[in-house]
């Protein structure tokens, strides 16, 4: 029988491997800098809680949740999104109630969604998203949005842009929505079944319908902008501002609703202009969720936050033709010939990487031109090769594979003439 990785989801092997702890350590260094810490929360939760927070009418929801009964006969669902259990965990251990508000948090680890596979599109994806909860100061909006832009350039991304728009407030959605039915209903048996569905229970996820994006409708259909009210209007306008004192660049979409249910007020993606990207340019989706924590039975706390998938930026990076320089390679690589020169190869082996020396040797038996070979592929800096003569004498001959070049070094002062090198 013959095994194969599921559909949707892909090995990382180690030729990508590295950069994906590159881009972690991105992360990482960057959520230090504007003081994010991480949270890691379970890979499965409650199916109730993204029914309440992701939205019921969304495609998500509908079409993209793996649910499973566990043995207790409860609904489980394995995470299609990492903001609800965020929130669910901000609620559940009271960090409403720590002095330092707002809270500002982290995540990275595998989502899942039952999607159609294509470039860019997983069953199982890895999301990095930041979560700042407990202020609802346009300035904060301003640093989220200013974070992920960051974590591009500093990736290397040049092809960017970010598209910005205000969903509003309750007030100003419900102006919004009554307008948008009063639109579609005379021509909603037009639209496809879900968008039937919507229309009722939540007409804004019409503008987001990936079936119905061409219906002549769509264009002419009443845009949010004009429906927010003064507060809504000046908040937006507070987060535009920040954003320009960041000197962060952006265009303003009213088209722009984002697919979950519990954003208001701003609304943002981050899109790869890269012409080498594909149908999918989206690289990173955030709003501000203003009720979702009551949603779910917290008290009031405004957040924002944003998520972005790991596969998509190395993907633009591709689509650029860019890579990170410093891809890992070997200091020392230690050949052998004979079984004395093996032990005492290993000896030294074990010796440099207690000092912090990258190393490696032959484990295969192999000919010395074949150790060579290794050594190169390993783009070794140096190599030590021991043989038997080199054994008798005590010393060991260390090539240096920029240059070259060739010298004895007595075996006692191999490890310390190394780490010379290396500096
Ligand atoms: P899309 O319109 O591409 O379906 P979305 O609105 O479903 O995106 P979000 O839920 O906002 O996306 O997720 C935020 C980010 O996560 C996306 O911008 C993208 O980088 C990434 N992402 C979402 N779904 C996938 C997936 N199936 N595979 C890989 N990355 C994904
Ligand atoms: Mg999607």
């Amino acid at each position: 029988m013959n095994f194969k990785v599921p559909r949707g989801t892909q090995d990382i092997l180690p030729a990508q491997s590295w950069k994906w702890q590159r881009v972690e350590a991105i992360m990482r260094d960057i959520c230090e800098l504007y003081r994010y810490k991480e949270i890691r929360t379970p890979i499965f939760e409650q199916t109730e809680l993204f029914l309440r927070t992701v939205g019921d009418t969304t495609d998500i929801v509908q079409k993209e949740m793996y649910t499973f009964t566990d043995r207790g006969d409860r609904s489980m669902t394995l995470r299609p999104e990492g903001t609800a259990p965020v929130v669910r965990s901000f609620v559940e251990n009271k960090m409403f109630g720590y002095a330092d508000q707002p809270v500002k948090l982290y995540y990275s680890g595998p989502m899942f969604r039952y999607e159609r596979q294509q470039a860019g599109r997983y069953r199982q994806f890895v999301q990095f998203g930041v979560e700042a909860i407990g202020s609802d100061d346009p300035a904060i909006d301003a640093e989220v949005i200013s974070l992920a832009m960051e974590v591009y350039k500093r990736a290397g991304l040049s092809d960017l842009k970010l598209v910005l728009n205000s969903l509003g407030d309750a007030e100003s959605r419900t102006a919004h929505r009554e307008a948008l039915v009063a639109h579609f209903r005379p021509h909603i048996g037009e639209f496809c079944k879900d968008c039937q569905s919507r229309l009722e229970k939540n007409p804004l996820r019409i503008l987001d319908c990936k079936v119905d994006r061409d219906h002549p409708l769509m264009a002419s259909a009443p845009s949010l902008p004009d429906y927010l009210n003064v507060p809504s209007k000046l908040y937006f306008n507070q987060v535009q501002s920040f954003l320009e004192d960041a000197g962060i660049e952006y265009e303003i979409d009213p088209n722009l609703v984002r697919g979950l249910d519990y954003y208001n007020h701003t609304a943002f993606e981050i899109m790869s202009t890269s012409k080498g990207f594909g149908a999918i340019t989206t690289l990173c989706g955030g709003g501000r969720y203003n009720g979702l924590s009551e949603e779910i039975g917290g008290p009031n706390a405004p957040g924002i936050g944003f998520a972005m998938s790991i596969e998509r930026l190395l993907l633009a990076l591709d689509a650029e033709e860019k890579s990170f320089e410093d891809e890992p390679s070997l200091d020392v690589y230690v050949v052998t010939l004979g079984e004395e020169a093996h032990r005492k190869g290993f000896q030294l082996l074990q010796q440099l990487r207690k000092e912090g020396v990258k190393a490696d040797m032959d484990f295969m038996d192999r000919k010395m031109k074949a150790q060579m070979k290794s050594a190169d592929r390993h783009e070794a800096k140096l190599v030590c090769i021991i043989a038997e003569d080199e054994v008798a004498q005590g010393v060991v001959q260390l090539k240096n594979m920029g240059d070259g070049t060739q010298e004895q070094v007595a075996a006692t002062a191999i490890a310390g003439k190394i780490k010379e090198l290396l500096k």
